[in-house]
Formats: structure tokens, sequence, C-alpha cells
């Protein structure tokens, strides 16, 4: 599949829904016919079209690369054939190229015979005018209404949002993509392999060897591989905080990040949500949740999100994204946490929602593949690539479950490689029996992924099985894991106590021995969620036995809040 598109993000449609006129382009040497002809068109198409002039065909092809750029479709072209340099004949040659679908009248001076048949022969011209057209509604109006009819029943409207031109295999493309499908932002994905529109627009923005990927924007501009932070400006997106402290200061933007928030700041807290990568968190990556409250048909994690996001932003939650904070430390009372750029932000209360980040495969080879054929969760942006495929989905519990279904409808066969002896071990009945059903899906149990080959992509994974001892290869192009998942929360080093796995402990998990937490100040004990640090709080997986699950997150982060509320009503 060369494109494809991606929809919604609200406030993003509110910034590019521009929808451009058609052009009609006109070219002549001679200002005052140039002139003549531009005044004619405008009076009679001005409303539904943008009319443009060049003097020479040079000038022209200048503006139509622009115009491509911008993905502004042209309908016709109106040339002077005799014109010093390039004539009408070679400049449409040229404009056809990028316009292919343009309707071509050629403008002449007088009979030219041979120029005309040129003109059919090479450029397929529609249509061929003599000089003086006077009277326009004789002698021009009814042949270009005629053409243009013509190219309005074939026109199917541009694509309007941000365009990526990349490699299906580079790390960065996937990174790119995945970073707009999540933060639900249109786009259309052009492969530069497969689509020659990939490969005209890099030649537009003039570049023989650009850094892909090459986004472009709306407006015609674009960034040469940006950092997500780059294409987060650019778009819209809010990645600065408004004030230097805020009531409450959320860290991590899955379901119990964005639970927090809309209690929070539905509760008069003035918050604010930070985000590396896209709110949703695990959640906003699930291709189905079958099992949260009041949705008996299910929901996409997509949904999910969107839904909560707009139901923050409904109370003013301020969202930040992509930002990932790097540190806190306490200053009594309030915390202050420090962004990666070094930028701090200060708050009465802090809570950590920064959930859990998929395990590595440890195999040779994985890490130098990832993001080109190895993808750590579904990474949904892929599933259209792999069409008529073979996909590989690692790991045996409910995120690998849902992988195999939700990929089986795209690709030709789905392999669940799992380690146990049993799919129902680890994954919800439902899911088992959805996969049983499914015929492209082959269960390989008691098996593991032992080696993965390829050059500049996945090209080849060969799989173990401990019972038969034996080790089979195949040819693989796209591998997604889900072996597990573990808490990153190293940056909290020094200031929460965590247990031996990295997750936070809370309330009565602090208490040893019927003490309190070591340099615990105050004279209470630390409320249930509340971490050793008085004002500090933990919401969802990141926190020491929690459930994990969409529900349980959302549920702690609602509790947190009265806890912060408690907490604020003693400072
Ligand atoms: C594929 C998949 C399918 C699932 N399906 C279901 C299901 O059907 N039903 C169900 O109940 N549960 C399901 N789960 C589990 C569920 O999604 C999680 O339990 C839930 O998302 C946990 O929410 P959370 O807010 O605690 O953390 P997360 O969802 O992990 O969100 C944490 C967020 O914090 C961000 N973050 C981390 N560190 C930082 C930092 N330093 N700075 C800024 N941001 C940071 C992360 O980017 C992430 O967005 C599924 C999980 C997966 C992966």
């Amino acid at each position: 599949m060369a494109s494809g598109r991606r929809f919604l993000g609200r406030h993003f449609e509110k910034e590019f829904a521009i929808v451009a006129k058609p052009v009609l382009f006109t070219v002549d040497d001679d200002p005052e016919v140039l002139r003549a002809v531009e005044r004619d068109l405008r009076r009679r198409y001005g409303r539904e079209y943008r009319i443009l002039r060049a003097d020479s065909g040079r000038t022209a092809l200048d503006s139509l690369g622009k115009l491509k750029l911008r993905n502004d479709p042209v309908a016709l072209f109106l040339v002077d054939q005799r014109m010093p340099r390039m004539t009408g004949v070679d400049f449409l040659d040229e404009a056809l190229v990028t316009f292919p679908e343009a309707k071509r009248v050629l403008l002449t001076a007088y009979a030219d015979t041979d120029a005309a048949i040129r003109a059919i022969n090479e450029v397929g011209v529609d249509y061929y005018l003599l000089k003086p057209w006077d009277p326009p509604e004789d002698n021009l109006y009814p042949v270009l209404d005629d053409l243009l009819d013509d190219w309005r029943a074939d026109y199917r409207p541009p694509f309007e949002g941000v365009r990526v031109i990349g490699d299906r295999w580079s790390s960065r493309s996937h990174a790119t993509k995945d970073f707009l499908a999540r933060n639900r932002v249109p786009y259309q994905w052009l492969d530069i392999e497969a689509t020659d529109e990939a490969r005209q627009l890099v030649a537009e923005a003039g570049r023989s060897e650009p850094k892909l990927p090459l986004v472009v924007f709306p407006d015609g501009t674009y960034l040469e591989a940006p950092e997500n932070l780059e294409v987060a400006e650019r778009i819209g997106l809010r990645t600065r905080a408004e004030r230097p402290f805020y009531d409450l200061i959320i860290v991590g933007g899955g379901p119990a990040g964005l639970a927090a928030a809309v209690y929070g700041a539905s509760e008069g807290l003035k918050t604010v949500l930070i985000e590396r990568e896209a709110p949703g968190g695990q959640a906003g990556t699930s291709s189905r949740i079958e099992n949260y409250l009041g949705f008996p048909k299910g929901l996409s994690g997509g949904d999910l999100a969107r839904r909560a996001v707009d139901q923050a932003r409904r109370f003013e939650v301020e969202i930040l994204t992509p930002q990932e904070v790097s540190e806190v430390r306490v200053e009594d009372p309030y915390s202050i946490i420090k962004f990666a750029d070094g930028t701090e932000l200060g708050c009465h209360a802090l809570m950590i929602t920064t959930g859990v980040a998929y395990r590595r495969l440890d195999v040779p080879g994985v890490k130098r593949l990832t993001g080109s054929g190895i993808y750590y969760g579904a990474a949904m942006t892929e599933a259209l690539s792999c069409k008529d495929e073979d996909v590989y989905i690692v790991g045996g519990a409910n995120s690998a479950g849902q992988a195999a279904v939700y990929f089986a409808r795209h690709a030709r066969r789905v392999v669940i490689v799992c380690r146990s002896d049993d799919l129902g071990k680890a994954m919800s009945r439902y899911l088992v029996d959805q996969i049983e059903e499914t015929e492209n899906i082959d269960v390989r149990l008691n098996s593991y992924v032992v080696a993965v080959e390829g050059e500049d992509h996945l090209e080849r994974v060969t799989i173990k099985n401990s019972v038969a001892g034996k080790e089979e290869s195949a040819p693989a192009r796209s591998m997604f894991v889900f072996i597990g998942a573990a808490p990153k929360t190293e940056w909290l080093d020094g200031v929460l106590e965590r247990d031996e796995r990295g997750f936070i402990l809370a309330g009565p998990d602090l208490s040893r021995d019927g003490k309190r937490p070591k340099g615990w100040s105050l004279d209470r004990d630390p409320y249930l969620l509340e971490t050793n640090v008085p004002g500090i709080f933990v919401a969802g997986d990141v926190q020491h036995g929690s459930v994990k699950r969409v529900a349980s997150g959302v549920g702690e982060g609602s509790v947190a809040i009265q806890f912060v509320h408690r907490y604020l009503s003693q400072v």
C-alpha cells in the first residue's frame, strides 16, 4: 500500500482546513495579452478558481513547484505558444509531469499548423485557441466551460493535511508517522520507493538526497527528518506551559493521568498534564478495549484517548506534548519538575502516572532493526504496509492477542510466538476464542525468537520450539513485540521510594515495621496513593501492586485527586 490517510484532530482541523481553490494558470510573454487573459478569466471564473499568471515558462514552472508542495490543484493551463526561450508546448511538456490532469489550451496569434500538430501529439493539448478571442463570451468561455466541466467530473479534492514522505524501513519515518497518528493528526503517507508523487515532492523541495522523512505542511513548507517536538510546534500542539506554577502537575498522559486531570481540573485545580509521546498511554495503542465499563461493543484505545483529551481540554487542562520530565526535586512544600531541555515548572501537588513501557526483546540484531520491521506495541501505523505479508507477534498476553486479531484483518497470515504451552494462561478467554476462530492466525506455543536477520530492515526470523528442540527460520518483514512491560522511574532516584522492579511505593506499602517512611515530616500517615514525599501522589500501572487495567488506572487517578484536596487543605 503506497499511501494511507489518518483523520481526526479537531484542534488541528481548525488550523489547516483551508480548502484551496483549483488554479487556472495562464502564461504569456506579452504583458498586454497576459493582463487581458487574466481579466477575462477572473471575470468569469474568479469565484470558483484562483487565477495565476506568469510572463515566461520558467517563472510559471517555479510557481508550479510551490503549488505542488502545498497540494493545490491546477485545473487548466492557458499558454501562449510563441514565447522566447521556452515555447508553450515545451512548457506544457514539463508542467504536465507535475499536474498531469490539468486541461491544456494553447494560444497563438495565427494558425501554426506545425505547432498544433506537435501540441496534440506531444502534450495532448485539448484546444488550440486563436488570438484575439474577443468577445470572450463567444470565443473563450464556451471552450473553457466545457473543459472545466470535464476536469471537475474527474476531480478528486487533494489531501489537505500533513504529508510524510519517507522510506517504509526507516525508523525515523516510523517514529514520525506513529507520533502523528497517536496525536490524531491527519496525515498522508507517501512511500518514496512506491509512489511517483513522493519522488516528485522531494524534487519540488529541491533536494536530490533529502534526509527522510520529509514532512510537508499544508502551506507548502517542510521539515527534513524532524524531531517530534519540531513537528508538534508546527502543527500547533502545545509544548510549553502557560505559567511557571500550577496547583497540580501530572506526569504521564495515560488513562490514570487523564482521569486525574479531568477530576482535578473539574474540581477547580489549575492543572497541567505532561506527556512525552501522545495522550492515551498504553491504552491509546490498543486496537480494541472490550472490558471498559459503559462500552458494550468495546472501543479503540485511540477513541478512548480522544474522548478523554477532549474532556480534559473542556476543563481547561493544559496538555503539553511531546515533553518528557527528566527530574523532580522538592522545595518543601513545593515540587519542581525539570524537562529534558532544562526548563522547570513548580506545583503544590505532583502526580506521577507514567505507567510502564514495553520490555525489550534480548535477541542479537533486534536493537538495530527496531523501527525497521521490528516494533514494540501494535504500531498500527504499519498495518496497511503489512498487507499480503506474514506478520509475527511475539508474546502471549492480552496485548499480543489484541494485536494478532487486529493484524489478521490486514496481513496474509499472523504467527503468534508464545513461550507458554497454553495461550489461555495469560490471555482472556474472549481473545483466545477470537484467535481460534480466525483462519489466518497460527499459534506457535512453547516457542521463542532466537534470531533476526536483515540488512537495513527485517528479512528473516528464526523461532525455536523448546519442547521439540527444533528451530524454524522463515522470511519476515514485520514483527511486533509484546513481552511484558516495566516502569521507567530511574529519574525519580533519591526522591521517591520504589520496589526492586522500579514500581513506586505509596500509602500503606511505605510502612516498615509500622514506621512511617524515612524523612516523613508530617504528623499523619501517607494517604493511600501518596508517596514518601507529602504532596507527591502516584496512580495507575506505575504504582507498586497495580492492577494494570484501564478502569483501575482511571479509578486511581480520580481517587488520588481526593487525597490531593486533603493535602492542599492542610498546607
Ligand atoms: C496493547 C495493549 C492493550 C491493552 N488492552 C487493555 C484492555 O483491553 N483492557 C484493559 O483494561 N487494559 C488494557 N491494557 C492495559 C492498560 O492499557 C493499562 O493498564 C493502562 O493504560 C495504564 O494506564 P496508566 O495511565 O497507568 O499508564 P500508561 O497507559 O502506561 O501511560 C503512561 C504515560 O506516561 C507517559 N510517560 C512516561 N514517562 C514519562 C515522563 N518521564 N514524562 C512524560 N510522560 C511520561 C508515557 O508516554 C505514557 O503515555 C492494554 C495495554 C496494552 C499495551
